[in-house]
């Protein structure tokens, strides 16, 4: 990503948007105390949801059992929903952490999303079986083994069985929800003759930190910075007091922590205004609360609410006969719009101008206004930049990391393309934990490239080790 080239705190402008800036610029700035408030309370509610079923923090054990030594071998299909795109891979794991892959990919509509779950699936199935006839798989004698990475919080109960719990990130299918995944993409497969069998169902962020284990042994953590946001690690199984689920052929499982829901009660985020706008006009009010504050769907949305709400207050865009249909829609002001804003380091702010006329049709818009909307990008993408970083402050206290650190691999859109994300994370991290000498050294922040696809092949890959050893 490029870097952001910010402007800091509005300093022109009539004495009405200065001073509405300036309770702007606290109300989403978070303070070191603040933020590490925050960490305590994400820590404490990592205890809570792994001793504790039906907690905030779900903390999901994810089947998968023990590390990857980046020798596993094989061919795997894979199947990614849950993002903004569908795709099917086949990984092909050639070890020493070397891997490749084919896919194809098909955007899933709005009418998919919102509509039943059977017809979705049939959409899937569809898909699967066009790209084994592209790849020449169509003729297979054994079923293909196909891991199925479902970014959803979704409770397991095998490594590839499980309920979904809730839908999120505007997906809302009908017949879904307490059912499990995988028996409903398996039974579309039956009724289409697909030669596939899913073998492991997985959250993208056991995906991502699979892949980048596959790559990196060191690996603790991987965390979905993207359309939704979550994180995984690492934990020891007998720091897992919810666990009735008998010996497993490992004393390490990787969890789904589900943090997106963090704070749903809402006692410690500083939530503001805008921030509860968003969260009543989603389709999931009240729930995903943290994910609300930090992801791709919904950033765009929060500066767009500060931008509507100063045109009600007669506070931007006042004296030129502007066209306000669009932003006054919601979704209107997408977070790829913030990106290329905060990478605007022209002196007159004529990227700026760009973005607003071309795709919000705001035409004529003064130089303060394009300063004081180029600042709520900033601070809306930078609180978001620290409260991510503060969720991996929190599982690396609470897995007591060491000065030799850890690689947390990062998959998203955000944590990828969003200007200078990943370097205000690690500004973060050096505030929020000063015990480490050199913290870019100790946490190791890297791009964990299609996790989705090659994790769900490792985890069908972890998936055919664990049964040959429970059989043994
Ligand atoms: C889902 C998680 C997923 C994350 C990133 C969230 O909305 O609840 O399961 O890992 O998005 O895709
Ligand atoms: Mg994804």
């Amino acid at each position: 990503a490029p870097k952001a080239r910010p402007i800091g705190p509005v300093t022109k402008g009539s004495p009405e948007q200065i001073a509405y800036m300036q309770c702007i610029e606290q109300d989403f700035t978070l303070s070191t105390e603040k933020l590490e408030e925050i960490k305590n309370h994400f820590k404490s509610e990592m205890v809570k949801g792994l001793d504790n079923e039906g907690q905030t923090l779900a903390m999901i054990p994810s089947y998968v059992e023990g590390r990857l030594t980046g020798e596993e071998k094989g061919h795997y299909l894979a199947l990614d929903l849950g993002g903004t795109n569908l795709r099917v891979v086949l990984v092909t794991l050639e070890g020493n952490g070397k891997f490749k892959t084919v896919s194809t990919k098909a955007r899933v509509s709005e009418e998919l999303k919102t509509g039943r779950m059977r017809d979705l699936c049939d959409y899937i199935a569809d898909c699967i079986d066009t790209f084994l006839a592209q790849q020449n798989l169509d003729n297979v004698t054994e079923e293909l083994p196909l891991g199925f990475t479902f970014s959803f919080p979704v409770l397991q109960s095998k490594i590839n069985r499980g309920v979904l719990l809730q839908w999120t990130k505007g997906f809302s299918c009908s017949g879904a929800v307490g059912k499990d995944p995988v028996l409903l993409l398996q039974d579309a497969l039956l009724r289409k003759h697909v030669p596939v069998k899913v073998t492991a169902l997985v959250n993208d962020t056991v995906g991502t930190l699979l892949s980048n284990a596959y790559q990196k042994p060191a690996t603790l953590a991987g965390l979905i910075l993207g359309t939704g946001s979550n994180g995984a690690y690492i934990e020891n199984m007998s720091k897992i007091g919810k666990w009735k689920d008998g010996k497993t052929t490992s004393d390490e499982m990787i969890i789904n922590m589900e943090f997106g829901a963090f704070d749903n009660e809402r006692t410690v985020l500083p939530l503001t205004r805008f921030d509860n706008k968003l969260d009543r006009k989603s389709i999931n009010p009240h729930k995903q609360i943290f994910e609300k504050l930090i992801s791709g769907m919904y950033l765009g949305d929060i500066v767009r609410n500060v931008v509507t709400d100063m045109m009600d207050r007669n506070l931007l865009f006042n004296d030129t006969q502007q066209h306000t249909e669009i932003i006054s829609a919601h979704y209107a002001f997408e977070t790829a719009f913030m990106s290329s804003i905060e990478a605007d380091g022209t002196v007159d702010l004529g990227v700026t101008r760009e973005v607003l006329d071309t795709n919000l049709n705001l035409v004529n818009v003064k130089d303060e206004e394009l300063r004081i909307i180029k600042r709520l990008v900033e601070l809306v993408g930078t609180r978001a930049a620290r409260l991510a970083a503060m969720s991996i402050a929190a599982i690396v206290e609470h897995t007591q990391v060491e000065e030799q650190g850890v690689d947390i691999g990062i998959d998203g859109s955000l944590y990828e393309f969003y200007p200078s994300f990943e370097e205000r994370m690690y500004e973060a991290l050096e505030v929020l934990l000063p015990q480490f000498k050199d913290v870019r050294r100790s946490i190791r922040l890297g791009l964990a490239r299609d996790g989705s696809g090659v994790g769900a092949a490792l985890t069908a890959c972890v998936a055919d080790r664990m049964m040959r050893q429970h059989k043994s």
